[in-house]
């Protein structure tokens, strides 16, 4: 069996792409990296400092501008990493629903995201890393050794967005998640990708377990 040394995954909110990503890195003894955590710190930073949201080239200079650091933990508080910015622990602020309701205004700019992508292909080419975002197989790292493109339908990734944040305490409904989704997944769909080489699993009903299995199995295959 060859090992990939990149992985690309790649799907829509709530898919599943954290999830079977950190089980894939932690099988490989890899670096996961979640992109969506840039976007989303650009925004939280955009946000607190009062910026215009329509303003793509001032957004672009910020994220520039910022340092963003991944590392493993040393807080117990139910957080699978540390995200810094500027030495600034922001972990849970991205995840804030005034965070989620804009995220998609910023990332759309291409300036945004062109500020981006040199970070995240430094990472691809240093390899021994599993990459998720929307665009990871495509423009990322097109020559990711594996790519997947994670997907289910908007009702059970609604589901399971819903039972995620109220574990985590927030008061939150079905409805309206699934609204908040349906929202996101349109905004974001110019920038989503499904490279050509990918392979497509759909997650509906089947576990992290499951789905880790059937990805050792293609690379066995
Ligand atoms: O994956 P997550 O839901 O945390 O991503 C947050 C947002 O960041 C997405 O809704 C999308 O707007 C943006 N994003 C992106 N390209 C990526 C990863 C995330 O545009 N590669």
């Amino acid at each position: 069996m060859t090992v990939p040394r990149t992985i690309a995954i790649d799907g829509p909110a709530a898919s599943g792409k954290s999830t079977l990503g950190q089980i894939l890195a932690q099988h490989f003894g890899y670096l996961y990296f979640d992109t969506g955590i840039l976007y989303r710190a650009v925004t939280y930073l955009a946000l607190r400092l009062g910026y215009d949201l329509a303003d793509g080239a001032a957004l672009a200079e910020l994220a520039a501008s910022t340092v963003f650091r991944v590392e493993t933990p040393t807080v117990d508080d139910g957080r699978q990493y540390t995200v810094l910015a500027n030495g600034e622990d922001v972990t849970w602020a991205l995840r804030s629903a005034q965070v989620e309701r804009n995220v998609s205004q910023v990332s759309c700019h291409p300036a945004v995201r062109a500020a981006l992508r040199e970070q995240q292909r430094q990472i691809g080419i240093a390899g021994r890393v599993v990459m998720a975002g929307r665009d990871i197989g495509a423009v990322i790292m097109p020559d990711a050794d594996l790519k997947i493109y994670l997907d289910a339908s908007v009702e059970e990734r609604a589901r399971r967005r819903t039972a995620e944040l109220l574990k985590r305490g927030r008061q939150v409904d079905y409805n309206d998640v699934l609204a908040d989704l349906s929202r996101r997944d349109q905004a974001d769909s110019i920038n989503t990708y499904v490279a050509p080489d990918a392979v497509a699993l759909k997650t509906d009903g089947r576990t992290p377990e499951e789905l880790f299995r059937a990805v050792l199995h293609m690379i066995e295959a």
